[in-house]
């Protein structure tokens, strides 16, 4: 299992993606109630089982649940989730967000990227309108009938909390987990079940970035209707196809 997210970290930081550079991004992979995360400071395009961190839920969601912002407080909850203790990679400090999705949303696998084609527009004012709306079929398809989006918040507790209650309002909604969400002046987190749904839906939001940067050049980007999102997303061969993408 740890291969699988191994592999879907590297294919994630190849350098021609522009998803990352340095050792920008994190993924993770949950099984039951331990998940495995990239450790901190470590690349995505050469990742090895070494670069990850297995991790507890239950002190991390302690953390949360109670808002605590005592860095002491903090640094001993993260030494209490790590499984092995005497290991010396911390977890990224985007851990939190992490264990809050991965425990809330019923996914398997989560994907953080910094993708120069989406942040372009996570840093222009143009960011919620990229977010909110979807522009073809296909981005409904596999990114969602939207995308969550969330302001700019500190990295940390204060970015997971943001994070949670605008997913949680996403959940009630739509009745499932959102498969985007869109971090102002940050990046992209995909979620998903498999390692292909993650770098499927990651292409796929970075493809409709750079078509919603080419529409605004030309003019105003014309949007798919609400209507027209909701069908598609629910139609069942629409449904079958989304089942094969998200195979592996
Ligand atoms: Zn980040």
């Amino acid at each position: 299992m740890l291969d699988s997210l191994i592999e879907m970290t590297c294919a994630l930081g190849q350098p021609q993606m522009d998803y990352v550079v340095v050792g920008e991004g994190n993924t993770s992979f949950r099984d039951d109630d331990v998940f495995w995360i990239k450790a901190s400071g470590q690349g995505m395009n050469n990742i090895a089982a070494e670069g990850f961190v297995a991790m507890r839920f239950a002190p991390i969601l302690d953390l949360l649940d109670h808002s605590h912002t005592d860095s002491t407080r903090i640094q001993d909850a993260m030494m209490a989730a790590k499984v092995e203790p005497s290991t010396p990679q911390r977890p990224s400090v985007e851990v939190t967000f992490h264990a809050a999705l991965l425990a809330d949303c019923n996914v398997k696998y989560i994907g953080h990227t910094h993708p120069i084609a989406v942040n372009r527009l996570m840093c222009s004012t143009r960011a919620e309108q990229f977010a909110l709306n979807r522009l073809f079929p296909d981005e409904a398809v596999l990114c969602g009938p939207r995308s969550v989006f969330v302001p700019y918040l500190d990295p940390g507790l204060p970015l997971a909390h943001g994070i949670r209650q605008r997913v949680g309002n996403y959940m009630d909604e739509f009745g499932e987990a959102p498969k985007v969400i869109l971090l102002a002046n940050h990046g992209l987190i995909a979620l998903g079940q498999t390692p292909a749904e993650i770098l499927n839906v990651t292409a796929m939001c970075v493809k409709a970035a750079h078509i919603f940067a080419g529409a605004c050049a030309v003019g105003e980007p014309v949007f798919m209707s609400q209507a027209d999102i909701a069908h598609i997303y629910k139609r069942p061969d629409e449904i079958y196809r989304r089942a094969r993408f998200v195979q592996k």
